[in-house]
């Protein structure tokens, strides 16, 4: 293509609520372009032209594996998702509206319903399992705080894809080649990640892992081992149960007169105690369906954080909110003295599995200016789930080296699902002995939009886009520096029509612009090589330039086409 005729609209200017490399660079280098400033992007041409190549990728891998290509409705009826149950439960991300005949419709999140929805009308029998479906597709999502561009836009597109098996066993084998073959696809187009034990959020399920591309911009934290390859979310992750510090505050049970002392710190320092011995107890409000609400009580020990997404999961909530001081005092809590011993039986108290069988710990009385010491939770018969967010430091569960963080983002998450949806939606088939099941299910998703943000994000420098092979907007770049030098553009044209002819993606730069402004658009652009054609042709000479790390070979210009044949 001829850079003269494209649209490709660069600019110098940083957009003002642009902070990610990949963010300012895909703006800036005219791949995208923001609508109202509120995560939803138009792509022009060369955005475009990468979006398809990063699908196209997607698409070949899936294939191969034997899925199926289809396409949803994008507008979806409210009814699939009530019989899910999940109409309430999604939360605000799920955009509901009427039509109107004043019926309820959904823009697709995420597409279980609608696939299942598609299957249960046409799969009547195990003969006709398994089945892998998908779909890349529009996803809208109202995100709270749509941000970075393509990596957290409300409307995104997204790879889902749905397998159906006639048991757990099959549909786990699927779900372990699903890996193999997202571990294809990242590789394919040159990105670094990682693959971790994760949560599996609004999708539910049982064991869900996501592909993370390893970027220090990345929204998630992820807990890695460096001696094996333990790796798992922040939300998921567990280590190796902590052993208890030296001394035992031992101590008879009694209250304790303790003013000002309504923080972990503060207490430690009264008492002259390890935090490990203090019983953390957080408030949080957690939300349920029809707009219902419940005060929990989490305990635990002072030296761990609570891991509020694993907190939520435990009490079952569609999220987890911060509580005031008033909303407290009302429930019968004393702010700062709270203690899960003596709550009042309304509020509900979870138990993170560190506290089960503690011995000589302290807690608060609920009453003003006290705390209990001397607790035991010996044989105490209460709610115990794993609360705690794994800390740098802390050993893993399967090797008991240290663990350490590291950022990721995520761009890929595949569940195993099970009959949580085709249950609910009667997604049923006949077995052998003809007795009718549910089918089990796997989920698969890619964020192909947010892999353009997770590739600039880990191929970048201070000056543009490093695109990877499989995902450049084009091989190569032709650059005539001076359109008015009959010689450079005689050559520029021969090169140019020569790799169109040998099928190569070829940009020739033939504006009339000033040399610099075009070199500054090339390293902008981020096209893994370029030909540039200059004042040296009169030597014989032009320049091969790998865009990664702005290398330039001078090269003969009788001898560049023969090179550029046996390159590309
Ligand atoms: P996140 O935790 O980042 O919000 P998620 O866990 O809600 O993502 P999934 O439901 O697992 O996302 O969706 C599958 C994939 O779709 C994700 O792995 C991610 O790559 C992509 N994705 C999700 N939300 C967005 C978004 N707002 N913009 C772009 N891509 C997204
Ligand atoms: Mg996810």
């Amino acid at each position: 293509m001829r850079f003269s005729r494209l649209l490709i609209p660069t600019t110098k200017e940083t957009p003002s609520d642009a902070t990610l490399a990949s963010h300012i660079y895909l703006i800036r280098g005219g791949f995208i372009q923001s609508v109202g400033g509120s995560g939803l992007y138009n792509y022009l041409p060369l955005g475009k032209k990468v979006l398809d190549k990063v699908r196209a990728v997607v698409k070949e891998e899936l294939d191969k594996a034997g899925c199926q290509e289809v396409s949803l409705s994008f507008v979806t009826p409210a009814s699939l998702w009530q019989e899910s149950g999940r109409f309430e439960k999604y939360g605000k991300e799920l955009l509901r509206f009427k039509d109107r005949k004043n019926n309820d419709f959904v823009l697709g999140p995420t597409h279980e319903e609608m696939m299942v929805n598609m299957v249960r009308q046409t799969v009547k029998s195990y003969k006709q399992l398994p089945l892998h479906l998908y779909q890349i597709n529009l996803k809208f999502r109202d995100e709270i705080r749509p941000r970075f561009g393509l990596m957290r836009g409300r409307e995104f597109l997204m790879k889902d894809s749905y397998s159906f098996d006639v048991s757990y066993e099959a549909m786990k084998k699927e779900f372990d080649r699903m890996e193999e073959t997202y571990k294809k696809i990242f590789t394919r187009l040159g990105l670094e990640f990682r693959v971790v034990e994760a949560d599996s959020g609004a999708i539910g399920g049982s064991g869900s892992k996501e592909f993370m591309v390893l970027a220090d911009s990345g929204e998630d934290t992820i807990v890695v081992c460096d001696n094996c390859d333990y790796g798992a979310n922040i939300e998921a992750a567990i280590r190796q149960e902590k052993a208890s510090p030296t001394e035992v505050p031992e101590a008879v049970f009694s209250k304790f007169y303790t003013p000002d002392t309504k923080t972990i710190e503060a207490l430690s320092a009264f008492f002259h105690v390890d935090p490990y011995y203090l019983v953390k107890t957080v408030a949080k409000k957690a939300l349920y369906d029809e707009g219902k609400s419940a005060i929990v009580l989490f305990a635990l020990r002072g030296s761990d954080t609570l891991q509020e997404v694993k907190a939520c999961n435990a009490v079952d909530a569609n999220d987890l909110v911060d509580i005031t001081e008033e909303e407290l005092l009302a429930a019968g809590l004393v702010p700062g003295y709270m203690g899960p011993t003596m709550a009042p039986e309304a509020v509900r108290v979870v138990y993170d599995n560190n506290m089960k069988e503690a011995t000589s710990m302290i807690c608060g009385a609920n009453e003003e200016g006290y705390h209990l010491v001397g607790n035991s939770f010996k044989g105490l018969d209460a709610d115990y789930h794993d609360l705690v967010a794994v800390q740098e430091g802390d050993l893993c569960a399967c090797c008991v080296s240290p663990l350490r963080y590291t950022k990721g983002i995520e761009a890929g998450h595949i569940f195993q699902l099970g009959t949580q949806y085709s249950e609910p939606l009667g997604a049923m088939f006949l077995d052998e002995n003809g007795k009718a099941q549910p089918m089990v299910m796997g989920t698969y998703g890619i964020g192909v939009s947010r892999l353009l943000a997770a590739i600039i994000e880990q191929n970048h420098d201070d000056k543009g886009c490093i695109w990877t092979k499989a995902s450049a907007p084009f091989d190569l770049q032709i650059i005539i520096s001076n359109i008015k030098d009959e010689a450079q553009v005689a050559l520029g044209e021969k090169l140019y029509a020569s790799m169109l002819e040998l099928g190569v993606d070829v940009l020739l730069d033939d504006r009339k612009d000033r040399f610099g402004a075009k070199m500054k658009d090339y390293e902008l652009l981020g096209v893994p090589h370029a030909v540039v054609i200059g004042k040296k042709l009169s030597d014989g000479l032009v320049e091969f330039v790998t865009r990664d790390g702005m290398l330039k070979d001078e090269v003969s210009a009788e001898q560049i086409e023969a090179l550029l044949k046996e390159r590309f």
